[in-house]
């Protein structure tokens, strides 16, 4: 164990995508004068690396980069990106609100350069509080690098912003570790490497991530054999249109989070499709001349097996048993690879937070974003993309980064501002 660093720092953020990155940002733009560092797992800034299919867009317009919502005039927007990369006038005259999901990472990326306090390869394994009698003074940070070396770092606040973690049904539990079964997230750099001629391929999942890994598949020269397979009747178009889009307008935030319990969970359910199990109409468009297509050249390659559910899977030999249920009753098929497009879930219990569990209070954070702790608890933990309950569905999203960021970091400079009074 080597500890670098044994200054405490006002701040350190845990993961640095986006969420993390936009607070980089904020705390610069405000002149902070606080001592702050971001530790990242990956070796380098990269957002969802193992989606980036070629031709995948994005699926909010680039005015919700990380500051234009909060500050359009900001050197971090996506126009100045644009215009230091030399193609301000030509992403114009393609007339689109959406760049591809490749030059957004880039803009992403571009703006994690001008950061110096990220350090990636630091997998935060765990924290731990630190005690001066009974109290917790602040907070000690494990990381471990790829080499398998451990750090320490120390921190008064934390903002907390890893993501989500990977859903794995428990379907598939007797498979977990298998390498013919990834997850979407790994798609990428794990699906070439298993990739053979003529193979079966099984896709599971009714959303945008299952219908471009589908779509991917399909266009793939070692022309695989692929079913998506859905629980749902057909796959369901995303609702973004003007007026139910407004619900991941910024303000809408102080408006969620003052309705009750019962009416946030049921505005949440109510727009659902915006977000969860479904796909860009116009990808859903592609699909379906695909399949028609192939009908027309008499090929059944490719084939989108709806209202079927997966209830059972397991390793045959080199191959992956799935035990279906669908329209035409229960039966097995037999695939070389299965891809899991099932989506990410946000808990904190189960975190790296877990050691800090007994000083929590409640389960949701207040409307700052900050987690309630219990008295003698001193550091301040800030959560990102964890507030979906309470703070409305744009909260794992883009749509809120500029003005939550800015939130944190004011909360940040205040609580920096009390504590020196405090010291005087
Ligand atoms: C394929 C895909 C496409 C998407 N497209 C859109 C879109 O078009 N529009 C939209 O609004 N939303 C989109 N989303 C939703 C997505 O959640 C947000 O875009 C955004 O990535 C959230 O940023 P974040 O920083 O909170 O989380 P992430 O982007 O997941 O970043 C978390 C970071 O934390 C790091 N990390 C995790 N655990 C640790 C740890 N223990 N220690 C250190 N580092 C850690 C990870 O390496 C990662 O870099 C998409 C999601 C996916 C999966």
């Amino acid at each position: 164990m080597t500890d670098t660093n044994p200054e405490i720092l006002d701040m350190i953020g845990i993961g640095f995508g986006p969420s993390n990155l936009a607070l980089a940002i904020a705390l610069k733009e405000r002149n902070t004068s606080l001592s702050t560092l971001f530790l990242d797992s990956k070796p380098a800034f990269a957002w969802h690396p193992d989606m980036m299919i070629p031709g995948a867009d994005m699926q909010v317009s680039f005015l919700k980069d990380l500051v234009s919502l909060r500050d359009p005039c900001s050197g971090f927007s996506f126009l100045n990106y644009l215009q230091h990369k030399g193609r301000l006038s030509r992403f114009i005259n393609r007339k689109t609100f959406f760049p591809s999901r490749e030059e957004f990472n880039d803009y992403l990326a571009w703006a994690a350069a001008q950061f110096t306090n990220c350090r990636y390869d630091s997998r935060v394994t765990k924290v731990v509080p630190v005690m001066l009698g009974q109290r917790v003074t602040h907070l000690a940070l494990e990381t471990k690098d790829r080499a398998g070396t451990t750090t320490r770092h120390f921190a008064r606040n934390l903002v907390l912003a890893p993501g989500g973690a990977p859903y794995w049904p428990d379907t598939f539990d007797a498979v977990h570790g298998n390498d013919r079964v990834i997850h979407a997230c790994d798609y990428l750099s794990h699906v070439q490497p298993l990739l053979k001629p003529d193979q079966r391929i099984a896709v599971i999942g009714a959303g945008q991530s299952a219908a471009e890994i589908f779509a991917d598949l399909s266009e793939r020269a070692e022309q695989p054999q692929v079913d998506m397979i859905l629980r749902a009747r057909a796959i369901r178009p995303s609702d973004d249109t003007p007026f139910v889009n407004e619900v991941f307008d910024p303000d809408q935030t102080n408006r969620f989070h003052a309705l009750h319990a019962d009416e946030r969970a049921a505005a949440l359910r109510n727009l659902a499709a915006t977000n969860y199990a479904v796909t860009d109409a116009d990808l859903i468009a592609q699909i379906y001349d695909m399949l028609y297509e192939q009908d027309v050249r008499g090929h059944n390659r490719l084939a989108l097996r709806s209202e079927t559910k997966v209830f059972g899977a397991e390793a045959r030999g080199d191959q992956i048993a799935l035990r279906l249920s669908g329209p035409n009753g229960q039966h097995i098929e037999t695939y070389d690879m299965v891809v899991l497009a099932t989506g990410y879930r946000r808990a904190l219990g189960g975190s790296v937070l877990a050691n800090l569990s007994r000083w929590q209070t409640a389960s949701t954070p207040r409307r700052d974003y900050r987690l309630p702790m219990s008295e003698g608890f001193d550091p301040a933990i800030f959560v990102q993309g964890y507030s979906e309950p309470t703070h409305g569905l744009s909260d794992t999203l883009l749509s809120v980064l500029a003005l939550r960021s800015d939130e944190i970091a004011q909360s940040l400079g205040e609580l920096a501002t009390s504590s020196a009074m405090a010291a005087e």
